[in-house]
This record gives C-alpha cells, structure tokens and sequence, in this order.
C-alpha cells in the first residue's frame, strides 16, 4: 500500500541518532506498542520491560542510550528504579525519561534524579521532539570522551 507509512514517521532527520538503543519500561500494553513503534520508526533498537525490576535488569545488561519509564508498574514504581539506576555509577549517565497518566508530586520526581517528564497522554510529536534531543545530547557527550 502506497500510504501504508504511518504519517508521524519521519524521515531519518537525524542521521547521528541512527541506530540508539531504546529501553521502554511500561506495563499498559497500548502505551507500550504505541512508545515501541514511535522509537522503531526513528530507526532504534526496542527493549521492553513491563515490570520495574526487568527494566533494572535491562538497564545494568544492555546499558541503553536511552530510558522511558513509566511511574505506575507492577512491584518497584518506576521512580523508584529510576532512583535506584541513577545512584548506581554503572547506570546514572543513562538519561531516563519519566512518564505518567497521573499528576506526580514535583519533589518526587525531582528525588528520583529522572532526566525529564512527559504526562500522559503524550503527542507524537512531543515524544519524538524529546527523545531526539536526549539521544543528541548522549552522541554529543560520547564523541567528546576522551
Ligand atoms: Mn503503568
């Protein structure tokens, strides 16, 4: 089919943030498709997790470019795996990008030590817009390392 293409993908705009690595963290299967097929289609690799304590695990395994993380999941919430992965040398330098359908104490998430927050329900746009500038930010800050 000739417009099969979803209209939110873009085309490769950001030839550097080709290929990154994607951890969602997310237990609503709807988000979770819809989040996986948003990063998919920026041309990333997907890693899923639906619990907090699979996410950690992900996280310390395959040390992504990149973290969206819901708060309400089974078990850990994901503030506080997004505590636990930013006080641990091995994981803090991973930006992590908290997302929730629910308000969210602004202290809370400061304390979690989170990247940035996106509410519920996010645009297409807004949640590519940040996405992109945070696996920026990360090629920027690794082609600088000595
Ligand atoms: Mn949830």
């Amino acid at each position: 089919m000739e417009n099969s293409r979803p209209a939110w993908r873009r085309p490769a705009g950001n030839p550097a943030n080709a290929g990154k690595c994607v951890l969602i963290v997310e237990d609503a299967p709807l988000n979770m498709r819809m989040f996986s097929a948003m990063v998919a289609a920026q041309g990333h690799r997907v890693l899923q997790a639906t619990d907090g304590s699979r996410g950690l695990d992900l996280a310390h395994q395959e040390h992504p470019d990149l973290i969206i993380m819901d708060v309400q999941l089974p078990g850990l919430s994901g503030l506080e795996v997004t505590h636990l992965l930013k006080g641990d040398d091995d994981t803090r330098d991973i930006p992590i990008i908290v997302t929730s359908g629910y308000l969210i104490d602004e202290e809370e998430l400061r304390a979690s030590g989170c990247d940035a927050y996106l509410a519920k329900p996010i645009t297409v746009s807004e949640f590519v817009d940040v996405i992109e500038s945070f696996l920026i930010r990360s090629a920027r800050a690794s082609s600088a390392a000595p």
